[in-house]
């Protein structure tokens, strides 16, 4: 820890937050930049909307969301036409306010016009969903799931997954929503922070019981009462992927921004908190996801009367150190060989025993059914290397410990994803034509640019229509007020903007084929440009 500033580099910094550090040059940086933004809850509805309309079918993992106040009119509008579809459809809603965490703001409505739009805090911008009425229960209790992902680079993409996480239950036994019961958070809400509150709240003591437990502990459960839970695994999997399939195209524009590409810089990773609730018929549905995942090992409990204290938390320790410890070692920047003195083989050889220990005590607190899921699941969760320890005694002592969780699972399943890819091309684009290193919006002449070096413009489509269209659409993203920093077109209007040019140059076909379509005349047109100008160089 640096309270008083830092003067030497290091090889990773670990930052409590987020990015926010600009006078790094090297190492590595355990945030990336805007990743707090990316996932507040306007921003990742949005970053999946759009995915959603490319790819309805492959992005049904979440639920229908519409945004506040902007979109009002519209949801009130769609429900009231699904209501007239489906005269016997009761849905449910749940606002959540953006920005908001642990519950914060949250409430259950029934029909649109009990949202509560003006005076109090609940004003401001908020996200409303479907609520899920009939989740997966668990001794009749809802419960969510926490799972840990590594987002290890975003260039390649590379991604990990915690083999297990946590499971956060509801303390009061559920009930589908009714008008009576909307209010009853212990009920309906499976935070943690909400439900300590309550009397019913048990501290777990082993992995297996209590409000919180661990993922692999209900796997255990479901595999006995013969679910299929390698479909789960891979399902969970995918929802994982998927999400950041949507989330890495405006990564790419932060990235740029603040670690311009030939600039001395760090590299980042990130731990990322998926919350993930399971439906009745096993189906994963994303609920969010958290840039600063606590990891806290310990919970506050009263010790006697009137006297809290921090008491370590078997089911938090269990999971995360094994995700902290997996994390540091896979960014390891000391790969390399080191002095084996006598001193540092002792340390290895009493660390070594202490993690076998541990990784003894993880084998067996794991069920058979769990021990079955990765073992028939090898194609699935295995990085490769095998769950047993591997020690190489020339290389440094992290590097002789176990991967006791993280499971590489891209590049891994690369292929079966990279179709939905697009929205990253679109951003390529984007990015080539900012311009200005340290900008995240585009102006009016890099649009007109880009229309023009990728040929779109011609009789029917003038550049006078060029302007409007880049006018209309940049005035409608920065009126919703996400930020006023920087005046221009931000990726999300651009990619509104050459869906539009996309439709218009091949209609009737999918929207996601006229898209490719389109991506592809661009990339040629500049592929054959840069040709030209390399040519023309060396002439
Ligand atoms: P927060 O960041 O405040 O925790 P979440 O989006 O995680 O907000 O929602 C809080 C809780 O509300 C979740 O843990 C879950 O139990 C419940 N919840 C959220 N969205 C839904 C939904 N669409 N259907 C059912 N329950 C939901």
């Amino acid at each position: 820890q640096f309270p008083f500033g830092r003067r030497l580099p290091c090889d990773i910094y670990w930052h409590g937050v987020s990015f926010h550090d600009n006078d790094i040059f090297s190492g590595q940086v355990n945030k990336f930049p805007g990743m707090t933004e990316m996932v507040r809850k306007i921003t990742l509805s949005r970053a999946v909307r759009t995915m959603q309309d490319l790819f309805p079918l492959e992005y049904n993992f979440y639920p229908r969301s519409w945004i506040l106040p902007e979109e009002f009119a519209l949801f009130v509008d769609e429900v009231r036409m699904m209501k007239d579809s489906d005269p016997g459809w009761k849905p449910t809603f749940i606002v959540k306010p953006d920005g908001g965490c642990q519950g914060d703001g949250i409430y259950l409505i029934k029909d649109p016009s009990d949202i509560r739009l003006r005076g109090s805090i609940q004003s401001r911008p908020a996200v409303v969903q479907e609520y899920i009425c009939k989740p997966l229960l668990v001794d009749k209790l809802k419960f969510d799931i926490r799972l840990y992902v590594l987002l290890k680079s975003l260039e390649p993409l590379e991604i990990y997954i915690a083999k297990d996480g946590l499971s956060r239950f509801c303390t009061e036994p559920y009930q589908e929503p009714t008008l009576k019961n909307l209010h009853q958070v212990f009920m309906h809400l499976t935070n943690y922070s909400l439900n300590i509150h309550s009397g019913n709240f048990i501290h777990s003591d082993s992995v297996s019981t209590g409000s919180k437990r661990t993922f692999s502990s209900i796997l255990c459960r479901l595999s006995s009462r013969g679910a299929d839970v390698k479909k789960l695994w891979s399902d969970i999997i995918s929802l994982v992927i998927k999400t950041i399939i949507a989330l890495t195209p405006e990564l790419k524009v932060y990235y740029q921004s603040d670690i311009p590409a030939g600039k001395p810089g760090p590299t980042c990773f990130q731990i990322l908190g998926f919350d993930i609730l399971l439906m009745k018929n096993l189906k994963p549905m994303l609920l969010e996801v958290n840039a600063n995942p606590s990891m806290r090992i310990e919970h506050e409990q009263e010790l006697s009367p009137g006297v809290f204290g921090n008491v370590p938390s078997p089911v938090d320790e269990e999971v995360k150190v094994a995700v902290i410890r997996d994390t540091l070692r896979l960014v390891d920047p000391q790969k390399k060989k080191r002095k084996d003195d006598h001193l540092e083989r002792q340390q290895i050889e009493s660390y070594r025993k202490k993690i076998n220990v541990r990784y003894n005590y993880f084998l067996c607190y794991r069920c058979q059914a769990f021990e079955h899921v990765s073992e028939a699941d090898e194609e699935l969760l295995d990085t490769g290397q095998g769950d047993k320890p591997r020690y190489d005694s020339a290389e440094s002592p992290e590097a002789g410990l176990p991967s006791l969780c993280l499971k590489q699972v891209f590049p891994k399943y690369a292929k079966q994803f990279s179709y939905l890819r697009l929205v990253d091309r679109v951003a390529a684009l984007f990015i080539r034509f900012l311009g200005v290193k340290g900008t995240t919006k585009l102006g009016p002449t890099g649009f007109r640019t880009f229309i023009r070096n990728c040929k779109l413009s011609n009789s029917s489509f003038t550049m006078a229509s060029v302007d409007i269209l880049y006018i209309d659409i940049t005035r409608r993203w920065n009126s919703m007020g996400i930020e006023h920093k920087e005046s221009g077109m931000c990726l999300q209007a651009f990619v509104e903007a050459f869906f539009c040019l996309a439709q218009k140059k091949y209609k009737s076909l999918p929207l996601h084929e006229q898209v490719a379509l389109l991506i592809e005349f661009c990339e040629y047109h500049l592929a054959a440009l840069d040709e030209k100008r390399l040519v023309c160089g060396r002439g």
